[in-house]
């Protein structure tokens, strides 16, 4: 990672007000909203119908990008997701709270080591097993979901992490989320809205998948509880921003000094004593004051070009949090039209590459007087080793990610 002492610190990971924010339940997100709308049931994936219906046609009629071997290259990507946690669903399949394979020898016995040494060697795992960008919040309450789609998430005062009729109960001392990015192919990210940039995210879903479930059974295996997220049980992006991980941009996703958006996110929630990182300000939300690239990019139109607020823009949306809010139902729809997936505003997006010269043109709203942040950060990058660059004035290449091992 680029060493976070080149950021000012941040003094809270969001602006919230108290009296709007309520948490979240995963019944209002756009999949679960635009699903009911479609077929009258419940679910995450009842959306997808229409667009596989889209996708049949596209790929049948030969539109460039939707082919055969583009859709077979995003369902092997694809497997290793749907095997180990589909997504994220709280306590399924190999997302289960309790140990997976690790003996009671080892989970019901505490390892001898202070927090900065847990803190060390947790971090270091998660990067053999995959993660990219590994970080550790604080696990503020407000960020765990209400409900899922039919239970609710209750803190309880004891108890190991569990699954009742009742609800997913999370005891108070599950108080920290090791937040892990992974880094998607930004090559294939570029071909949006065609099917590689599926691809994309799907190899991201996988690799997800294999890290939290790798990474919740080492923490087992050293006595302490962990509960291995995909998307599921809180939300993603306020805690990477809580970690340290990055700021959140116009287009509603993380934005990272290393991979610009081009990640993806889970976490582990534990009650080992971890040491927590800090918020910082990369300048990143600020930039996106001046810049209206995804906005402008996104085909229907589902982001914002005005001023972050306190409120909402569509019924999935969950008021409270001062941003820029997305129109969740219009991008899902633009999705099943499309046939597949969309990252237009990943790939749109200047901290996906770094700066190029062309771009001063393009930052419409420029004002800036105290530096540009995507130009430190390009520095960085280039610096780091998370960019290289042959030709100034030549969009940079991105190197290899760091990863090893999973
Ligand atoms: S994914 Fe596509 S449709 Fe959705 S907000 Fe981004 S650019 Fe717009
Ligand atoms: S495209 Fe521009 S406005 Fe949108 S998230 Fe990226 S930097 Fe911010």
């Amino acid at each position: 990672m680029i060493p976070r002492f080149k950021f000012r610190l941040k003094e809270a990971a969001a602006d919230v007000d108290e009296k709007i924010y309520r948490r979240f339940p995963v019944h209002k997100q756009a999949f679960a909203t635009v699903g009911l709308e479609d077929t009258g049931q419940l679910g995450i994936t009842y959306a997808l119908e229409k667009m596989w219906e889209n996708m049949a046609g596209k790929m049948f009629g030969g539109v460039p990008g939707h082919s055969r071997f583009d859709h077979a290259l995003d369902m092997g990507a694809n497997a290793m997701n749907l095997l180990l946690g589909a997504y994220g669903y709280p306590n399924s399949q190999f997302l289960k709270w309790d140990p997976l394979f690790v003996p009671e020898f080892l989970h019901g016995n505490k390892v001898e080591a202070d927090a900065a040494r847990l803190t060390a060697q947790v971090k270091e795992a998660a990067r053999l097993y995959g993660s990219d960008l590994t970080g550790i919040a604080h696990l503020d309450k407000k960020w765990v979901y209400s409900e899922d789609l039919f239970k609710p998430f209750i803190f309880t005062a004891e108890g190991p992490p569990r699954e009742t009729e009742e609800g997913f109960l999370i005891p108070e001392s599950v108080n920290k989320a090791v937040v892990l990015a992974v880094a998607m192919p930004p090559d294939l990210s570029a071909a949006s809205p065609g099917v590689p940039a599926s691809t994309a995210a799907s190899l991201g879903y996988s690799r997800m998948g294999i890290l939290a479930v790798s990474l919740a059974e080492y923490i087992r295996s050293l006595g302490y509880t962990a509960v291995p997220c995909m998307n599921d049980t809180a939300l993603s992006i306020p805690l990477a921003v809580e970690a340290g991980l990055g700021e959140l941009g116009r287009h509603g996703l993380l934005i990272t000094p290393e991979y610009g958006p081009c990640v993806r996110l889970c976490k582990v929630l534990t009650d080992m004593p971890l040491l927590p990182d800090r918020p910082y300000n990369f300048g990143i939300t600020d930039f996106c004051r001046q810049c209206l690239l995804c906005a402008v990019n996104c085909p229907p139109q589902a982001i914002s070009y005005n001023e972050p607020s306190y409120h909402g823009a569509c019924v999935n949306n969950n008021p409270g949090v001062r941003k820029w809010f997305i129109d969740a139902t219009s991008c899902l729809r633009f999705w099943q039209k499309n046939g597949t997936s969309c990252a237009n505003c990943i790939a749109s997006c200047p901290f996906y590459y770094g700066f190029v010269s062309s771009q001063c043109l393009e930052c419409v709203r420029c004002d800036t007087t105290d530096g540009c942040a995507l130009q430190y950060i390009t520095h960085l990058r280039l610096k780091y080793g998370y960019l290289t660059q042959k030709l100034w004035g030549t969009r940079p290449a991105w190197t290899p990610q760091v990863r090893t091992g999973l």
